[in-house]
């Protein structure tokens, strides 16, 4: 093998659309990209993986402009693995189904570059499974072909009807849309029955999948009316009279919602996690990012003595991994922190502290600053008459805090130290993103059509609101996870809908009663 300095390329299948059914060695592999070089195939829940230190070269065709042809992605990869990056080729379904994965190999084996062949599920199959069709049922067919409506040397690819109608089995047709009433009609000359079951299917396992099922004789006039657009897959077989009785996806709870989640990539993702589970489509936005500050001189003087406080409070998970993380730099543990009492503003903030091996002493019954605040202070007066002076707390939370938590607490003229951990960073306009290399641009918010935008906090509004692309926010229907981040967003026109408590699973219950 030529030495390139352990530059590698990767064939990689994204799978149909849905992110779930991307492999979990693809997801491996793509973890550690330098370089991902991806087409308009693949789903936006696959590229919202990407993770932010890979290059990312796009290939597809963008509106009015020509996908980059074949031998120039070839020469791509071929040029960054000889810069010695790990270069992830990221293809739609199986990248050896129809995915010229082959050709792509050519100039990388005939260069020695070292490769591996990451296997995708291929839409051909996994389409019709989402659409009810199993492409096999042993009742009425015993094979499968998968053909092309077009190949690399004609428009309109030169097919074998008549054998193929000998053979039976289930056909499916890729790339076959503009090619449907050539098939049809080649079917029905080659002496098909005219009421064989078919069917063409849209943007399968996405959100917005569509599926037309009719016969060989109408489908051409039944996908035109109902304008059926690449891509699509042409099925033919009796299979696809299961459909009535299988159809599932769009049944499921989220079935049909596609939904934008404004979150930072870094966060947890459980809100993710439980709404694609009940079977949403999730677009990963990020609108804010959040950095620890890393010379925190009034954090490592608060830790010095840390002793002197009797509560701690926080106000967001991430406070919390900022806080243990500077702890941790200044090698003291949990052992240093004593007797103090932990205050957590909500359930996900009480999550974070007790992984961190403690319990939490305070919650609000309800999520708010103002509820955290009023508790400590009421807390504070009890422990004071206790130990014989005023107790001090110390607050390490994001340094654009309100002061919602600290009011109350100056109201009772508690003794507070509030000290910024981390700064927030709200999402901009892709134009004024400085890196030509942004991860926003991979995913447009307009030509998205998600149904829903998901907020969890006031700062997620603006950075959304800066960085959609949009300048009407009118047909925007928010999620919020408050009334705070619902007046954010009601502030810029968008259809609103709250949350009753500020938690994940509250946000999910008002998902289900849309
Ligand atoms: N390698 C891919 C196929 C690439 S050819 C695979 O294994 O799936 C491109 C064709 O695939 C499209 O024209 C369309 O026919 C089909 N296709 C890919 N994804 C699809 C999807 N989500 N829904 C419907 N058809 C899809």
């Amino acid at each position: 093998m030529r030495d390139c300095k352990n530059g590698k390329v990767w064939l990689v299948g994204a799978g149909p659309g849905d992110a779930g059914l991307f492999t979990i060695k693809g997801k491996k592999v793509l973890d550690q990209a330098d370089v991902v070089v991806y087409d308009k195939l693949v789903g936006q829940g696959v590229l919202g993986m990407i993770p932010d230190q890979a290059e990312l070269i796009f290939v597809g065709k963008v509106s009015g402009n020509h996908a980059v042809p074949q031998h120039e992605i070839n020469q791509i990869l071929l040029r960054e693995a000889l810069k010695g990056k790990r270069v992830v080729r990221l293809k739609g379904g199986d990248p050896f189904v129809f995915g010229r994965g082959g050709e792509e190999l050519e100039l990388l084996c005939k260069n020695g570059i070292p490769f591996e062949i990451v296997p995708g599920i291929t839409s051909a199959v996994s389409v019709p499974a989402y659409n009810g069709i199993p492409v096999t049922h042993r009742d009425f067919v015993s094979s499968l072909h998968i053909i092309t409506g077009h190949t690399k040397k004609k428009e309109e690819a030169e097919i074998d009807y008549h054998s193929l109608v000998k053979l039976g089995g289930t056909f499916v047709f890729l790339m076959g849309i503009s090619a449907m009433p050539k098939i049809c009609q080649g079917l029905l000359e080659a002496g098909i029955e005219p009421d064989m079951p078919a069917a063409v299917l849209e943007r399968g396992t996405s959100a917005h999948q569509r599926r037309v099922v009719s016969d060989v004789t109408n489908l051409t006039k039944d996908a035109e009316k109902a304008g059926i657009k690449t891509p699509a897959i042409i099925v033919v077989g009796k299979v696809c009279a299961l459909e009535k009785e299988f159809h599932w996806a769009e049944d499921r709870p989220l079935g049909g919602l596609k939904i934008a989640i404004t979150r930072p990539k870094d966060r947890d993702s459980s809100l993710a996690d439980k709404l694609s589970m009940l079977g949403a489509e999730i677009m990963l936005m990020p609108a804010i990012e959040t950095k620890e500050i890393k010379n925190n001189k009034p954090l490592e003087d608060a830790i010095h003595d840390i002793r002197r406080f009797d509560y701690i409070a926080f106000t967001s998970p991430v406070g919390v991994t900022a806080f243990f993380n500077k702890l941790r730099e200044m090698k003291k543990d949990i052992r240093d922190l004593g007797s103090i009492r932990f205050a957590a503003i909500g359930t996900a903030t009480r999550d974070a502290i007790e992984k961190m091996g403690i319990l939490v002493d305070l919650m609000p019954a309800v999520y708010s600053g103002r509820a955290l605040g009023e508790l400590i202070a009421a807390r504070s007066a009890e422990l004071g008459s206790k130990i014989g002076r005023k107790p001090e707390i110390l607050i390490p939370r994001a340094r654009i805090g309100t002061d919602e938590v600290t009011t109350p607490l100056e109201e009772a003229s508690i003794k507070f130290t509030d000290v910024a951990v981390y700064d927030t960073f709200e999402a901009e306009s892709n134009e004024k993103a400085e890196s030509g290399n942004s991860h926003g641009t991979l995913i447009e918010f307009a030509s998205e059509e998600a149904d829903y935008v998901a907020f969890t906090s006031a700062s997620t509004v603006r950075g959304f609101a800066a960085s959609c692309g949009l300048s009407n926010f009118s047909d925007v229907k928010a999620v919020c996870i408050g009334e705070k981040t619902a007046e954010e967003a009601r502030k810029y026109g968008m259809e609103i809908h709250i949350s009753k408590e500020a938690t994940i699973d509250s946000i999910v219950e008002c998902f289900l009663g849309l």
